[in-house]
């Protein structure tokens, strides 16, 4: 039974619906797929579940979209490169998406409902970095766009005259974006913002838990008038799915990805029938090192919001610590305590900090982890199950914080990414020893790095095998600077003018003078 105003589904036929105004969007029963500025169904009749965390509660059914759907999405990306969007200038384009970020934050509330409804997280976390980000990740854009120039060389010919050369970035053509559940709208624009800004058109297929946002981005489009076609977003899954179908797509030009690993080995291997250019954000095992001459209050806060922001839902998310020696028993109290101090509760709780997880699904991958480090030997310092929780809310997605020591290297919650609000704190004893542990694992997202001695900060974080290092801080984004994983946490660098090298093709034109 779906929960609130429910409408029923199961349409047999593709209908589709020129009234794309989506009902109130946290409330939304049907979750469309967005073709050619339009909202429709699908022709096998095939719909799933939209649950919300919280409390498990059916919120919505969500139309699957098949391969004629696909099609579709593509083919209307496709024409819509010859159509009125491929003939603006770059001041024109780029002015009618900043109308997107006009209207985002217009429907601020709308979008925040949307996000809270698929992911339960806490309202006022969703409202700070969620929905700001969602919209700031076009105005990026935007800007570099507008700014950054092509280089220009002149050379002698052997005839004695010159030559000039100069580069022209041109749109790749039509991108198929995937998303994760984790951070639903701003991930999804990390992508489609640089690819619409650099003149391309997107096909979008969110996560199959967290299809809100990017359902109602196509309201957005619509209201400011960027071209049917632009932007489009099918549901589903992934292999056999719309994930599988999109990829596979030859009217594909590019692919870009965000989620786990093993889902990017599998897209990889679709980019290339057709050689098609990729651009790959996986998962993570991130480390925080504690140096024991750290401003000891910052690095426990900072390691607080590193391990548990998002209910731990954060692919930069800290899931190994490691804390030199001298203060390692303070340090573990202290993260303890704070720990223990994390309000769990739901989205309209002001004082909550702590949500659900995603899913059922995910509930279980996480609590598996949890019976894992008590089989593998671990010392369970606080949490390792499920909080009391009243009434329906039992139903829900919930886990404790939680934290263990005592294992060894080798253990499976220290080497594989859990992606929940959990993480190992192991003493060290030397900076060499801590560069090797920290390194020692098959991902290269992230880490944190706290010290007040400037020298070991930048010593360390340059030996880091991540993409990211933080010194004395975590997840603070500045959006022009490069941003991806090294070894199996991705291939590319998004952000800034690096996001151009992604999204535009670089050609040189060379005029013999
Ligand atoms: P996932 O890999 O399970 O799914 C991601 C997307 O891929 C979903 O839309 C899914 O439907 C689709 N998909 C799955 N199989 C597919 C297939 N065969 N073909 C095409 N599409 C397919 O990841 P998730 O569980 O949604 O997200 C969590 C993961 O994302 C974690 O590993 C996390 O570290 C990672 N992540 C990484 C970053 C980053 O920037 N590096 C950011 C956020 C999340």
């Amino acid at each position: 039974m779906l929960k609130g105003r429910a409408k029923g589904h199961g349409t047999r036929t593709a209908t589709t619906t020129n009234d794309t105004s989506l009902e109130d969007p946290s409330n939304m029963k049907e979750i469309k797929n967005f073709i050619n500025g339009e909202y429709v169904t699908n022709a096998s009749g095939k719909t799933y579940e939209n649950r919300n965390p919280v409390d498990n509660a059916l919120i919505g059914m969500v139309y699957e979209a098949g391969k004629p759907e696909v099609d579709a999405a593509v083919a209307a990306a496709k024409a819509a490169l010859k159509g009125p969007w491929g003939k603006l200038s770059v001041v024109e384009r780029c002015n009618l998406l900043d109308e997107v970020v006009n209207e985002i934050n217009r429907r601020f509330d709308d979008f925040l409902q949307a996000e809270i409804a698929d992911t339960g997280k806490p309202a006022h976390l969703a409202s700070h970095i969620d929905i700001p980000r969602g919209a700031a990740n076009f105005k990026i854009f935007t800007d570099t766009i507008k700014n950054v120039s092509t280089e220009s060389f002149e050379m002698r010919t052997p005839d004695g005259k010159t030559a000039r050369s100069y580069g022209v970035r041109t749109p790749r053509g039509v991108i198929a974006i995937i998303c994760p559940w984790n951070l639903p709208l701003l991930l999804m624009t990390w992508k489609a913002g640089p690819a619409l800004a650099c003149g391309n058109t997107v096909v979008v297929k969110p996560s199959e838990d967290t299809p809100r946002t990017a359902a109602l981005l196509g309201e957005v489009m619509n209201k400011v008038g960027i071209p049917k076609g632009v932007y489009n977003v099918v549901n589903g899954f992934g292999a056999n799915s719309a994930g599988a179908f999109l990829t596979a797509h030859p009217d594909v030009d590019a692919l870009t990805f965000t989620g786990e690993t093993r889902t990017g080995e599998v897209i990889m291997k679709a980019a290339a029938n057709g050689s098609r250019p990729v651009s790959l954000e996986m998962g993570g095992k991130n480390a925080a090192i504690v140096f024991a001459d750290c401003d000891f209050d910052k690095a426990i806060e900072g390691t607080l919001r590193s391990v548990f922001l998002n209910c731990g839902q954060v692919c930069l998310g800290t899931e190994r610590v490691y804390v030199e020696r001298p203060i390692f028993d303070k340090f573990v109290a202290a993260l303890k305590a704070g720990a223990e101090g994390m309000k769990i509760g739901v989205p309209d709780d002001p004082a909550a900090n702590f949500g659900p997880l995603v899913s059922k699904k995910h509930q279980e991958k996480v609590l598996s982890y949890y019976k894992v480090a008590v089989e593998e030997g671990a010392t369970v310092i606080t949490g390792g199950g499920v909080p009391d929780m009243p009434g329906e809310l039992a139903e829900g997605c919930w886990v404790q914080p939680t934290i263990w020591t005592g294992l060894p290297e080798t253990a499976r919650v220290i080497k594989e990414e859990i992606f929940g609000p959990c993480c190992h704190i192991a003493p060290f004893d030397a900076e060499d020893e801590v560069l090797e542990k920290a390194n020692d694992n098959k991902y290269g997202l992230a880490c944190a790095i706290w010290t007040q001695d400037v020298s070991r900060a930048h010593r360390v974080a340059q030996k880091m095998e991540v993409g990211i290092s933080w010194v004395n801080s975590w997840f603070l984004r500045d959006l022009r600077t490069p941003f991806g994983g090294s070894k199996q946490s991705g291939i590319g660098r998004e952000g800034g003018v690096h996001s151009l090298e992604f999204y535009t093709d670089l050609k040189n034109v060379c005029i013999k003078l």
